[in-house]
């Protein structure tokens, strides 16, 4: 026996089990039921909703003798005699008869009388595809119908088909599926074949149809074969989008601006084999999900993913603002667009990505409506917390006022004044020089001190690494002095140049772009606030390159160590106001 697809095996027989399309089924069962059919009809509608099948009900209907509700009644001797195929009613995909000579043979036996019923039907399927010439043969026979003769002419694009054919046409156009149809129409389905499955599954696959019931049940065909039980996780299998978790990390890494987790991600989903395309698709899936919890009182209900899928987009969107997530869709979706016009589809991603992270480097209005939320909802916090508390113990030793009042007209006048929670945390003997969390003008009794800024670097590697600019600049104030002479600034310079020679691995460089620098003594401290990128730098490969990087460049003792993020994240935020509103003086209660 030759397999029939589910698409073919559950096509169905009467307009009672069409999957919606109400409105073209009762004005064409009216027609039927008060024996008023027209000569000509055009079926305009996307693939997969229900045209051919439509027309086929249709064909059986008008020359059925005992029609129920306008549907074939199955029964009668035409409708038997239909049932094992017949010459009245004549299929044409003009996809591939698209020429003037089988118009015309159309036209010549079209004379001809039906052999049983009462009409001659011709599906005409594709009619978009037919050539000028053929367009007008096929218009000789649409002005003079013989009388027993219906044409019905299919199309998913009604653009493109002639006005003086579709001047003699009853146009009427299908819809898309609403997913719930869908989905109950795949449960009868399985029901009907008696296949097990999850609702999430059905649901998955229900919305990967995109509207098409025939798209969704070749999908569910390749589910069904899969595995014994159709489950959520072999849909997603057959998707190809098993790594929903992966994603999530990604759209979450994104969203909070932590750039190197999410470049490392993409390498990651990348190297495992899915297509660029395929996985911006997902992430613009995973954006919508997560569009859908931040605004939907019943998301849960509405995007029908399984309890921990669900927890995972709602966490996702109660961490960011509505704005980002609205400004990310739509990069995405330009990104999409333009995917198919460039050479390098995984540069268009990353750099999707770095412009989701990083809206201070995009000045569309969206992205300064992102950039004002971030300052607000920081300047909220600074003013709501006392200063950062000690995460390291001698920094709980230090002769830090819980609240330390600074007068206004310190920050308007003085441009180096640094706000106390600025100070690094550094090691103790640092602190053993003096006080350590006054005005800086105070407490730098070494006026040798190095910064552990990277001016230069910013400057050297401007061009290529735009990632370099985007990042506010953290200028934290002088650790202990590296050797006489020597400046940290200029080897970390080196060392980047040298590292964009050797590294092929793009990520490294990212990564220690965003490193803080200076010396102890002979030794080369990197630090960074993020676990993500220390953990990346610990790894054996990068490890090795950095080590023989910085060979080459004559250092031979370097460490990478770990700064607290809260230091951080205030010296940005009073960073970025400053920045940001040069003009009035920031007061901070
Ligand atoms: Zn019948």
């Amino acid at each position: 026996m030759s397999h029939l697809s589910l698409y073919r095996k559950f096509r169905p027989e009467t307009f009672g089990q069409i999957v919606r399309q109400e409105h073209v089924v009762r004005i064409l069962t009216n027609q039927i039921e008060k024996n008023a059919v027209g000569h000509a009809y055009l079926f305009t509608g996307p693939r997969g909703t229900g045209k051919t099948s439509i027309a086929r009900i249709f064909a059986r209907a008008v020359n059925c003798e005992h029609p129920v509700n306008g549907s074939p009644c199955g029964a009668c001797p035409t409708c038997r005699a239909f049932a094992s195929g017949s010459l009245d009613i004549a299929e044409i995909d003009a996809a591939s008869n698209n020429g003037v000579a089988e118009m015309r043979d159309l036209r010549e036996k079209v004379q001809y009388p039906p052999v049983s019923g009462r009409y001659k039907v011709y599906i005409v399927d594709e009619v978009h595809m037919l050539t000028d010439s053929a367009f007008n043969a096929l218009l000789k026979t649409l002005e003079e119908p013989p009388a027993h003769a219906i044409f019905i002419l299919a199309t998913t694009e009604p653009q493109k088909i002639p006005a003086t054919i579709l001047s003699r046409c009853m146009r009427l156009d299908f819809k898309l599926l609403p997913e719930e149809d869908l989905e109950k129409h795949l449960r009868s389905i399985l029901d009907a074949i008696g296949k097990e499955y999850e609702d999430e599954a059905v649901a998955a696959i229900a919305r990967a149809g995109a509207g098409s019931d025939r798209d969704m049940l070749s999908i569910a065909e390749a589910c069904i074969v899969y595995s014994e039980k159709l489950t959520y996780e072999t849909a997603c299998a057959v998707l190809g989008a098993a790594d929903f978790h992966e994603t999530a990390k990604l759209v979450r890494a994104m969203l909070t601006s932590d750039m190197p987790t999410a470049l490392s991600l993409c390498e990651g989903i990348l190297a495992e084999g899915k297509s660029v395309g395929v996985l911006l698709k997902d992430i613009l899936n995973l954006l919508s999900e997560v569009t859908v919890a931040k605004t939907c009182k019943n998301a849960e209900r509405l995007l029908a993913l399984p309890h921990e899928l669900y927890a995972t987009v709602k966490e996702i969107a109660d961490a960011a603002p509505e704005e980002s997530i609205l400004r990310a869709t739509e990069i995405f979706i330009k990104t999409e667009n333009e995917l198919r016009f460039v050479s390098s589809p995984r540069i268009s991603l990353e750099a999707a990505l770095m412009r989701v992270a990083y809206p201070s480097a995009d000045l569309s209005a969206d992205a300064l409506l992102v950039r004002i939320h971030a300052l607000e909802g920081k300047l909220a916090a600074l003013s709501a917390c006392p200063p950062a508390p000690a995460t390291e113990p001698v920094r709980s030793e230090s002769p830090v006022p819980a609240k330390d009042p600074v007068p206004a007209k310190d920050l308007g006048e003085q441009d180096n004044y640094e706000f106390p929670m600025e100070e690094p945390v550094f090691e103790e003997a640092y602190f053993s020089d003096g006080p350590a969390f006054a005005p800086k003008k105070q407490s730098s009794p070494q006026p040798q001190r190095e910064q552990i800024s990277r001016p230069s670097v910013a400057a050297e590697t401007k061009k290529e690494t735009p990632m370099s600019e985007v990042r506010p600049s953290v200028r934290p104030s002088a650790p202990p002095a590296g050797p006489v002479g020597t400046d940290a600034d200029a080897v970390y310079a080196k060392f980047m140049r040298a590292l964009r020679t050797t590294a092929r691995n793009g990520v490294l460089f990212t990564v220690c772009s965003d490193l803080l620098v200076h010396f102890e003594g002979e030794k080369l401290v990197f630090e960074t606030t993020s676990d993500t990128i220390l953990g990346i730098l610990a790894r054996d490969a990068n490890r090795r390159t950095m080590t023989d990087v910085l060979a080459g460049i004559g250092i031979s003792d370097f460490e990478v160590r770990r700064r607290t993020a809260e230091e951080k994240s205030a010296r940005d935020a009073l960073t970025e106001l400053k920045q940001n509103f040069k003009d009035y003086p920031i007061e901070i209660k």
